[in-house]
């Protein structure tokens, strides 16, 4: 069972919720932790139960960091929007830096959380 850490900008919300929709089952055999209004519109979509954390921009990304390098997030599953700027770009930056710096698998798009999933 893997422990995966779910974000979206808000133009990439619908996006994850259709995602999580369409790889639902696969989804319910790990743990899910997910920013607040991330996770709340993935369990709305999905019925699936995610631990929720701050919202992104009040400090849910840095909390997902904090997982990272303590061991506790195995994937995480990161929509984001390159289109428009982010109030919280500074944690967005840290969140990813902090991804690579551990090595957890980071998909920042579908077709990646497509692949990353397919090797859960
Ligand atoms: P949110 O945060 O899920 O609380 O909107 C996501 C983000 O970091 O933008």
């Amino acid at each position: 069972m893997a422990r995966i850490g779910l974000v979206a900008h808000d133009d990439k919300k619908d996006d994850l919720c259709r995602w999580a929709e369409a790889h639902r089952h696969k989804l319910s055999q790990h743990d899910l932790w997910g920013t607040g209004t991330t996770g709340s519109r993935v369990m709305a979509a999905t019925g699936l139960s995610v631990e929720l954390l701050k919202s992104g921009p009040l400090g849910g990304d840095q909390q997902l960091g904090a997982m990272i390098c303590e061991g506790r997030l195995d994937v995480l599953i990161f929509f984001i929007d390159p289109l428009s700027a982010q109030p919280h770009d500074v944690d967005v930056k840290a969140l990813t830096r902090l991804a690579t710096l551990y090595d957890v698998p980071c998909a920042n798009n579908k077709a990646t959380a497509d692949a990353v999933l397919a090797f859960l």
